[in-house]
């Protein structure tokens, strides 16, 4: 089974990766956040993770406002450094571990912690800046990630309370996943900062330091605190904070510290801290994932689960696409050549040339772009419908209480 190996804490401004880039580690003033990620960097060599399950905060850089969520799990097989308005940074795109994070997912929604899911989204410096701190950049990562990226800009956010809750569930959800895997948890962001308004500048080293005791000592207390208190204490954006409690609701009760560091060179301190349980990770019983036990046997019946979603999403998406009627007008003038600039592969373009619409479910499609397809190419939901079931439109009808035709174009 899978198991936490232990816990980094650490800062994730972009400070960090404009350190790391420009190579400034004889820098006097720069030396310090190069020293604050040493013994991280050994701890991970050491204790050799296969996993990081990062758990950050995109800064509107790949999450905006036409969708905002709470806890957005990271399904892709690959994540690229985002740009954030000056040019991607010069890394490699680190390996996502999908099969764990589609684990963890299933889990947790059984636990009932309703989780959205993203792909195809590259990672700005909340998750690069800290990673890119530990390994030689000449290195390829030596692990995978699964993302967790918490959205605490837009209010209403998480609370404190339920931060700490998903951490425990997360605790159980690695434990339950059967593969052999070490996994480290890390969280970024904090401490206290304000970037916006008048009080712009805040810091509150007193508290900092406070809340890193309390989160190794009692992690409990820190679960009551209010946004708004978080904020007085740590500044605005400082309350971000909060992800920190989802690594230490992973965590045992009890932790022995190996590391950790504390520098405040301009906006937010640099912290890092290290962390393994005291008493080693318990059993904690097998998975939850009943949801879905017998839907297998249903005939005909195709779950349309994370593993369905990774494998049609390029032929899902061409089909989504079609919603735009710049889309809608290649596809009508030249289909083979609108699906090779989409890179469906042959299998793909066949099951679209020869409108195979059971083949397409079968293959990972979901019905609900079939029906786009279908108002493009002119036939009704009740066609396809029909095609689906192996019976004529007429045969299909009969079974209806009246013979209607319908589809979702005007
Ligand atoms: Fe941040």
């Amino acid at each position: 089974m899978a198991r936490i190996i232990g816990a980094i804490a650490t800062s994730h401004t972009p400070t960090i990766g404009f350190a790391r880039d420009r190579n400034l580690s004889n820098d006097p003033v720069w030396r310090p956040i190069f020293e604050a990620y040493e013994p991280v960097r050994q701890w991970l060599d050491d204790r050799k993770p296969d996993v990081l399950l990062t758990i950050y905060n995109d800064h509107v850089t790949s999450f905006f406002f036409d969708h905002y969520s709470a806890f957005a799990l990271g399904v892709d097989q690959t994540y690229q450094p985002a740009d954030e308005g000056g040019g991607a940074r010069d890394i490699r795109p680190l390996s996502g571990h999908a099969p764990l994070a589609r684990g963890l997912a299933t889990h947790l929604m059984a636990e009932e912690f309703d989780l959205s899911f993203f792909r195809d989204k590259p990672l700005d410096h909340g998750c690069f800046s800290p990673l890119s701190m530990l390994i030689d950049s000449s290195r390829d990562w030596p692990w995978k990630i699964v993302p967790l990226q918490v959205g605490v800009l837009q209010f209403p956010i998480p609370t404190a309370q339920r931060c700490y809750r998903l951490g425990q569930a997360l605790r159980r959800a690695i434990a339950a996943y059967p593969e052999d895997l070490k996994v480290a948890i890390v969280a970024t962001g904090g401490l206290s900062h304000q970037v916006h308004g008048e009080r712009c500048g805040f810091n509150n080293t007193t508290w900092d330091l406070e809340f890193m005791r309390l989160l190794e000592t009692d992690p409990e207390s820190l679960t009551h605190l209010t946004h708004a208190q978080y904020a007085e204490r740590g500044g605005m954006e400082g309350s971000e904070v909060i992800m920190w409690l989802i690594m230490r609701g992973a965590m045992g009760e009890r932790l022995n510290r190996l590391h950790r560091s504390y520098y405040l060179p301009s906006m937010t301190a640099i912290a890092t801290a290290v962390w393994e349980d005291a008493v080693p990770h318990e059993h904690l019983g097998n998975g939850v994932d009943e949801q879905l036990a017998g839907a297998e046997s249903l005939p005909g019946t195709y779950p349309y689960t994370l593993e369905r979603s990774a494998k049609g999403y390029r032929l899902n998406r061409f089909l989504h696409d079609l919603v735009h009627s710049e889309q809608r007008d290649r596809f009508r003038a030249d289909e083979s050549a609108a699906m090779i600039a989409a890179d469906l592969d042959a299998t793909e373009q066949d099951l679209v040339k020869r409108r195979d619409w059971r083949g397409l479910i079968q293959y990972g499609a979901i019905f609900f772009v079939l029906e786009k397809l279908a108002a493009v190419v002119g036939v009704s939901n009740l066609h396809v419908y029909a095609a689906m079931r192996g019976e004529s439109l007429e045969a299909f009808q009969q079974t209806r209480n009246a013979a209607i035709q319908y589809g979702v174009s005007r």
